[in-house]
């Protein structure tokens, strides 16, 4: 039965590799989320690989020979930009040899520009390992923003794909009109706690936050990317005592031992979220990943 499933999985990664020679425009997002975008937009003229898998922290992604390949084969790349991928992406940019996608040239997206960054630091400083040096990084957590990038990437494709114009357009803008619908009902179920605090481990959630009236600026990390230390933990367990914050996100890879010790000390639930599409079950694209984590929030900052 094993080999079987194993057998499977091995046929349909081939094929997976096989069928980009039709596509008009071979794609690879660094995160899960820009490659549902692409996706979205591109149907069926795009074939899209991400580089860094839905459960694994996008600033600290293992690279693997086979990115490299996929870069090398690229017409597109989208990155977050915002320093999120610094620490991994430029090696392997440098493996590819793809001038098609080197920095500047129109294959390459940059996600960030265009986007109002949050979190700018006065100074950067990376001696204790900040991550979040050029402003955070995480600002498709806002689905506004994912409008944002959706237009640059069915620009993008456009230029390149001039035969795929049309269809790009029509791609964005039904991508659009599902987020726009989906908005009234995410503010809707998140209105009733408006100005609630949750507590988060790492500062992934600022613009999901912001977007949706709930004050998300409290952090098990000292800094960004920094582990938290005893003294810092016991602080924000003080502070959701006495303010009296309940809920705390988690995401795939956090330590969770950590998340599970601050609740059962406070009394607060757990939430299990996500940046990218796919981490969490029945979250294929955008949306649904988006739709899931508004559901469990409110869930649990509605719970006694
Ligand atoms: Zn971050």
């Amino acid at each position: 039965m094993r080999t079987t499933r194993v057998f499977f999985t091995i046929a349909a990664t081939c094929m997976a590799a096989v069928l980009p020679a039709n596509a008009a425009l071979k794609v690879v997002g660094t995160t899960g989320e820009y490659s549902a975008l692409a996706s979205q937009i591109g149907g069926a003229r795009v074939s899209v690989t991400t580089i860094a898998k839905p459960t694994e922290d996008p600033h600290f992604v293992d690279a693997r020979p086979s990115q490299i390949v996929a870069l090398n084969r690229a017409d597109v790349l989208i990155e977050g930009g915002a320093e999120l991928e610094v620490g991994w992406l430029p090696p392997l940019l440098d493996g590819s040899r793809n001038p098609k996608i080197a920095a500047g040239a129109p294959g390459r997206i940059v996600a960030s520009q265009g986007i109002q960054l949050l979190d700018i630091p006065l100074a950067a400083d990376r001696s204790q390992g900040d991550t979040h040096v050029a402003g955070n990084p995480h600002f498709m957590l806002d689905p506004l923003n994912a409008k944002i990038v959706a237009e640059h990437i069915a620009r993008v494709f456009s230029a390149l794909d001039p035969a795929g114009a049309s269809l790009y357009r029509t791609n964005a803008s039904a991508f659009e009109a599902a987020l726009d619908a989906k908005m009234k009902q995410w503010t809707a179920a998140l209105a009733p706690f408006n100005g609630r605090q949750i507590v988060t481990y790492h500062p992934t959630w600022r613009y999901f936050g912001r977007r949706f009236g709930l004050k998300a600026d409290t952090f098990l990390e000292p800094k960004p990317g920094i582990p938290p230390s005893p003294p810092h933990l016991a602080k924000v367990m003080q502070k959701m005592q006495a303010e009296n914050i309940r809920v705390l996100l988690v995401e795939p890879y956090q330590p969770r031992k950590t998340a599970e010790a601050v609740v059962a000390r406070t009394g607060g639930v757990l939430v299990d979220v996500a940046q990218f599409p796919g981490a969490l079950p029945g979250t294929p694209t955008y949306l649904d990943l988006i739709d899931t984590v508004v559901k469990r929030v409110a869930q649990a900052l509605a719970a006694k």
